[in-house]
């Protein structure tokens, strides 16, 4: 087979020779000639060569520097270089193999043999060369690749941080590193299963490309986590119009296989050096600023803040403090009492959490939302079921029409031990699920997944009723009330007037009231505080009232101490007895 042969030599009688030889191993061989180091390089560049014999005598450039220089610049991607030189000695000819050369000939003892068999020597370890590299190159890309999006993965992406943070140590420039994740991207992997979700990250990754020029290092962390590190940033408003660009793409359903999928994403922005003096701390502070995007309401874009960090440790702290809260028994349960509008006495109760924490009394309002995220309210939540129901049936005992409303957060429908836990309890306790309202917020009934309903379902066959909490504050919506075995609304206390002569409301409380009864649901007005408010509710026929003006949520035991709620202020005394 013809080869292609740069003899580079700056001796014409050698050449000649060699070229000789060479047409008499093949006369087909193209054989180009070069008379200097330079004019081969140009040659190198513009053209592929099977073989290079290079002379390592040369005045100006030696064939050494010359191999030197092809490395460097790697251009000798498809030749076999054979090292020609003059002399003998052994350690000219290593440093010649170990600068690149496939083999070494000595000049004068060229043969036609003696080449023919120095170019198969030189293109054996050039093709074993290739393999061992294409191989090496593939475990790269193996080790350092995401399958599926064919992004950086999370060790390049770890790599290139520390390299690019410490490559620009002492540049004016910033580093910007976005991270991101997609909002409610299970939900899509669940929905719509595993192959769906892959290819929308594919698309995803698509979209995301279109907002880069190519020269960031984009890589994808696991997961629906991405990130993007961003160099030579000379303001913070460049990385925030990527971000930007980013949000803007997604914008646009998704098509996958027929379905249409909505996506966003929450970006995280820290930035070397203003926030972080480490790769590792660059990366802490972006994750810290994606967690407050998601806060924000998803689809957001979050630049990290010192008290950023203050929040977040706090968060760490309770959540790692809620970890043990159960198994060292710093929970208990207030009851807050549920009255008759039209009498004043006591119908029931709402249980509602309290947490003795090492820090003190913790509000609800702050370590429900920790318990949520980290699903830790679904074993807490069990327990306050326990309680609920084991107070209730002591009260029952005296007055068995009092009912326990008992809150529900959406996790806790998404909880498999929920139903048998609650049933465990009502048989334990022998209670009468009609007795018991469990109330849901409007974002649990957003999520329209099979379980949720089917849990909502469940409750309600069992007899339980079914409250619809904080009504007012989120989507009031009526379908809601339709699609779901709603029994009670509860009138959330921000519609409530906000003090004795705020009357701004009452149109709307009206109206809202008015609808309900319509419907045929029971109502709860909650957040009563004053007299007015108890007035305009009486006025409005709504049948039941919590809030401070009645009682705040108590201890069991004070409940108790009223003989059972004798001498409790503006309560008929129930039927109850202790
Ligand atoms: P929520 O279910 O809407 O409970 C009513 C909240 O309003 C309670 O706050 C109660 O103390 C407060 N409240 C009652 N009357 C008045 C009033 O007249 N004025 C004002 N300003 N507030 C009043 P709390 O106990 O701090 O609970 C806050 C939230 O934490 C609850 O809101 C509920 O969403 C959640 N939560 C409490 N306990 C539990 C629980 O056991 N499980 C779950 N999943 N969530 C719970
Ligand atoms: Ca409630
Ligand atoms: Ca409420």
């Amino acid at each position: 087979m013809s080869m292609n042969i740069l003899i580079v030599d700056d001796d014409q009688v050698d050449r000649t020779h060699i070229k000789r030889m060479m047409r008499r191993i093949d006369s087909s061989n193209i054989i180009t000639e070069a008379e200097d180091a330079d004019s081969a390089l140009v040659l190198l560049v513009e053209q592929n060569f099977d073989i290079v014999l290079l002379d390592y005598t040369m005045p100006q450039k030696n064939g050494l520097e010359l191999l030197k220089e092809i490395q460097d610049q790697d251009i000798k991607k498809h030749s076999a270089i054979i090292m020609m030189s003059t002399s003998e000695q052994e350690e000219l000819a290593l440093s010649c193999l170990k600068a690149g050369a496939h083999d070494f000939i000595i000049k004068s003892d060229i043969t036609g043999y003696r080449l023919r068999r120095a170019i198969l020597a030189a293109q054996a370890r050039f093709d074993m060369e290739t393999k061992l590299k294409e191989s090496y190159d593939k475990v790269k890309q193996l080790a350092e690749q995401d399958c599926l999006t064919k992004l950086a993965n999370r060790y390049f992406f770890d790599e290139s941080l520390k390299v690019t943070i410490s490559n620009n140590e002492r540049q004016p420039h910033k580093t910007a590193l976005l991270l991101f994740d997609l909002d409610h991207f299970k939900y899509v992997n669940d929905t719509h299963g595993h192959d769906v979700g892959d290819l929308l990250l594919q698309k995803v990754v698509h979209r995301i490309h279109t907002c880069l020029r190519g020269n960031e290092v984009f890589s994808r962390l696991g997961g629906d986590e991405f990130a993007i590190i961003l160099n030579h940033v000379d303001r913070v408003g460049d990385a925030e119009k990527v971000a930007l660009r980013i949000l803007k793409v997604l914008i646009k359903p998704f098509c996958i296989n027929g379905a249409e999928i909505n996506m966003a994403a929450s970006i995280g922005i820290s930035f070397y050096p203003d926030n972080a003096n480490s790769a590792s701390d660059l990366f802490k502070k972006a994750d810290i600023a994606m967690y407050k995007a998601k806060h924000l309401g998803r689809n957001q874009i979050a630049f990290f803040e010192d008290e950023m960090q203050q929040q977040f440790l706090n968060r760490y702290r309770i959540e790692n403090n809620l970890k043990q809260a159960l198994y060292k028994q710093q929970f208990e349960l207030f009851y807050q009492p549920v009255f008759n509008c039209a009498d004043s006495s006591i119908i029931g109760f709402e249980a509602l959490l309290r947490w003795h924490s090492n820090d003190g009394l913790i509000s609800p309002e702050v370590f429900i939302p920790i318990a949520e995220e980290s699903r830790l309210i679904k074993p807490i939540g069990r327990w306050v079921i326990s309680q609920a129901c084991q107070q209730i049936s002591l009260w029952q005992a005296h007055c068995p029409s009092l009912t326990m409303a008992i809150n529900l957060s959406p996790v806790q429908l998404l909880d498999n031990l929920l139903l048998s836990h609650i049933k465990k309890c009502f048989k334990t306790y022998d209670i009468n699920p009609q007795t018991i309202e469990f109330e849901i917020t409007e974002t649990a009934l957003l999520d329209d997944s099979w379980q949720t309903q089917a849990v909502i379902k469940n409750l309600s066959e069992l007899g339980c009723k079914i409250a619809l909490d904080d009504f007012g504050t989120g989507f009031s919506s009526l379908s809601h009330l339709h699609h779901f075995p709603i029994n009670t609304v509860k009138i959330d206390k921000s519609l409530m007037p906000v003090n004795e002569v705020d009357f701004s409301n009452e149109k709307l409380i009206h109206g809202l009231v008015i609808m309900l009864q319509y419907l045929n649901l029971n109502i709860v007005a909650e957040g009563v505080e004053f007299q007015s408010q108890l007035a305009l509710c009486q006025s409005l026929h709504i049948q039941k009232l919590q809030g401070y003006l009645l009682s705040k949520p108590i201890p069991p035991d004070e409940i108790n101490k009223f003989s059972l709620f004798a001498n409790y202020p503006k309560i008929t005394p129930c039927v109850v007895r202790q």
